[in-house]
């Protein structure tokens, strides 16, 4: 078998690593500032664990590579600009929006798009960084460096977050997890919850919609989209051509996880639709030390990313996968952590199943 290089070698690549090993599959990520020759064999494939990377020594190899699996779509996702005209282009449902130009004005935002605009810079934006709100009450402005490298979105006041994770083979052969709910705080994801019976009426519509998507782009590997869903309509968020952070609960509750569905994807190996076990959730660890007496809680499986601990930056997750609610709910008591989690703790109790 060959080998499956990712380009990136965070925890995204850590995890594909891991759902990689007991297929007999050498999945060596690689991190972006490496300076070695990669011994890339000419029938090796290259896939990468984020959508946008800085040329590099070790960036320009594996870029090079003929069996770069979804090259092209990378750049097209990775501006928000080219991946909003993506949306339009195939009638996908989307925040209204804008690109910021050189002479765009607030007032043109305000009389366009409402009293609440949400800028996002074209790249390099992530878990809430990167926006900038407009508010017409407090007449802000657009900053100048902001100009010609954002889009500008309606603020949507949304019911509820949603992600949906698929895979798509080359021969263009799709599955899809159940729809995951999302809870984010301060732009950042904190919780997730799958499969809950309450969104199943949106799951043939989600489908359509990432599979329109990923047909058109040829995509082969799994793509996540995030939505905001209003009433029964589902506005797509943003597109993100790889591994998920919503699509981790499947580590715990499905028999393919989203990391072996890349994976056997990228290699052509068959895919085949998951079976979802019991009543999954996350919990994502921002900015939190590792504390081992988690392991003391029934159904909780920990992933550590070994980083070092920041204010604000994922360090880790926990999943919880059990058939018996109680479980759930005991768990969730036990989890001692500082604020913001208490409220994603109140929204997990909140949104499990009665
Ligand atoms: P990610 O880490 O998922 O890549 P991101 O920082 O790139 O996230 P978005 O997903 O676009 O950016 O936004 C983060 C969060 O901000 C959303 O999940 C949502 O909670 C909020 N948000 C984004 N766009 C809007 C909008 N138009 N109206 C209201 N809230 C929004
Ligand atoms: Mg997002």
């Amino acid at each position: 078998m060959s080998t499956l290089w990712v380009l990136g070698a965070g925890q995204l690549g850590a995890m594909l690593k891991q759902a990689g090993t007991p297929l007999g599959i050498d999945v060596r990520p690689v991190d972006i500032e490496a300076t070695d020759e990669l011994p890339l064999q000419a029938n090796d494939i290259v896939t990468a664990e984020r959508e946008e990377w800085p040329e590099t020594v070790a960036t320009k190899q594996l870029a090079t590579h003929n069996n770069f699996v979804n090259l092209a779509t990378f750049p097209q996702l990775a501006d928000r600009l080219t991946q909003k005209q993506w949306l339009d282009r195939l009638d996908l449902a989307t925040a209204p929006w804008f690109p910021v130009e050189a002479d765009s004005s607030a007032q043109h935002a305000y009389d366009t798009l409402g009293e609440r605009v949400l800028m996002k810079r074209r790249r390099g934006g992530y878990d809430g960084k990167g926006q900038y709100w407009l508010k017409q009450a407090e007449n802000s402005e657009i900053p100048d460096d902001w100009k010609g490298q954002a889009i500008a979105e309606q603020a949507i006041n949304f019911d509820e977050e949603v992600s949906l994770v698929g895979v798509r083979s080359k021969d263009g052969e799709k599955y899809f997890y159940p729809l995951t709910l999302n809870l984010h705080i301060n732009g950042i994801l904190y919780a997730s919850i799958s499969p809950l019976k309450r969104l199943d009426q949106y799951q043939s519509k989600a489908e359509t919609m990432l599979g329109k998507l990923m047909d058109a782009l040829d995509y082969v590997g799994v793509m996540a989209m995030e939505c905001f869903r209003v009433g029964d309509d589902l506005l797509i968020n943003e597109l993100a051509p790889r591994v998920h952070n919503s699509g981790h609960w499947t580590q715990a509750g499905s028999n393919v996880c989203q990391f072996e569905n890349h994976v056997r994807a990228v290699m052509g190996l068959p895919l085949v639709s998951a079976e979802i076990k019991n009543q999954s959730m996350m919990v994502n660890l921002i900015g939190v030390d590792l504390d081992y007496q988690w392991l003391s809680i029934p159904s909780l499986e920990l992933y550590w990313y070994q980083k070092d601990v920041r204010a604000g930056r994922k360090v880790g997750h926990l999943n919880f996968c059990t058939g018996n609610l109680t479980v759930l709910e005991t768990a969730l008591d036990r989890l001692n952590m500082p604020a913001p989690y208490p409220q994603a703790i109140e929204w997990l109790k909140a949104n499990l199943p009665a």
